[in-house]
């Protein structure tokens, strides 16, 4: 299988067929053989009826049914983890992705590229409560990351599946996946694509969602950055507010010695003790962070770097390991 064409589907029982044809054609010539992944996510529309007569007739048409509605994110994790093709495409199921892109966006993973994300340029969205507010959460995603992006929310992509399957989503981490493949080497382009008014059917989101965006954020980049050492940060933290308790109490003791100053009145001496507690509470923090890296890596036997690629180590015992297991 050259290609798996990933679809999040919660009530868009309108666009499903329109969908299939549009992805059939915009395939025909290209040359490559795919399957599309519909993960249905607790519709109540008939979207999954539809889907049955859809994957009866043409079994590269394929279902993963959640029993209840999860959320986009977890839709996407399911559907890249039971994709089975080479490279992956991640489309919306509701057309306002152009399928007719697919192709342009394959042949750039062709180019060596390991990840190509579709940015919006003409977005056809309402400005005010839609783009204005993309806007500014990529303008800050893309500082804080240090990862040049235009449009993190754009839901078309193309993804070697090794690399997609490695990525742990949750929350709306899905909009984040440009950035945590880039994280853990992939090769990322982004390409200009279409974008069309909905038809059919209702958006999920309405402005709640840029908040929660920004949550996330904060979680992807201590996940970046800090995750494998937490102590790091905290560590860091503690050792600053350790320093500022220090001074504060030498300046406590100073003024008492040459200026006379009374201690138990003095302000000074409250933020020693504050300090001292705050810098004593992140260095916990920095350790019990630690200790959890550790139990995440250990006990599931995951390795805070990538391996792209193993030469020469065909008869190496650990490989052997692996292929039974
Ligand atoms: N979606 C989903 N589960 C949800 C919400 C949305 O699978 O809980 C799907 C939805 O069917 C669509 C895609 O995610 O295929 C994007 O949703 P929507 O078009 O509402 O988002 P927008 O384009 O407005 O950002
Ligand atoms: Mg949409």
């Amino acid at each position: 299988m050259d290609v798996s064409i990933v679809t999040p589907v919660y009530n868009e029982v309108e666009n499903i067929p329109r969908l299939y044809a549009q992805v059939e054609e915009a395939m025909r010539d290209c040359g490559r053989s795919y399957e599309i992944v519909f993960v249905d996510d607790g519709s109540k529309d008939g979207s999954l009826e539809e889907l049955r007569q859809l994957a009866e007739k043409d079994e590269r048409v394929k279902i993963v049914r959640f029993r209840r509605n999860y959320g986009q994110t977890a839709a996407m994790q399911a559907g890249l983890q039971w994709a089975s093709g080479d490279v992956i495409v991640t489309i919306d199921g509701d057309l306002q992705n152009d399928p007719n892109d697919i192709p342009m966006m394959l042949d750039k993973i062709d180019e060596g590229y390991d990840l190509v994300h579709g940015w919006r340029k003409k977005r056809q969205d309402a400005w005010i409560n839609r783009k204005l507010p993309s806007q500014i959460a990529n303008w800050i995603i893309s500082r804080t990351t240090g990862f040049p992006i235009h449009d993190l929310g754009c839901t078309l992509k193309a993804i070697r599946r090794e690399i997609a399957q490695e990525l742990e989503l949750y929350g709306e981490m899905h909009r984040f996946i440009p950035i945590l493949a880039h994280e853990r080497g992939a090769r990322c382009v982004e390409v200009v694509t279409n974008h069309h008014p909905r038809q059919f059917g209702t958006t999920k989101y309405g402005i709640g969602r840029t908040f929660r965006v920004v949550l996330d954020l904060i979680t992807v980049k201590y996940m970046i950055k800090y995750f494998a050492s937490p102590m790091k940060l905290f560590g860091m933290a503690g050792l600053w507010t350790g320093l500022l308790g220090a001074a504060c109490g030498a300046g406590v003791i100073a003024m008492k010695a040459f200026g006379g100053v009374d201690m138990t009145g003095n302000p000074l001496l409250l933020m020693t003790f504050f300090s001292l507690m705050v810098a004593v509470q992140f260095l916990s923090l920095g350790l019990l962070g630690e200790v959890s890296a550790r139990i995440y890596y250990g006990s599931q036997n995951k390795h805070h770097y990538a391996i792209g690629e193993l030469i020469n180590f065909s008869d190496h015992p650990q490989l052997n390991v692996h292929r039974a297991a």
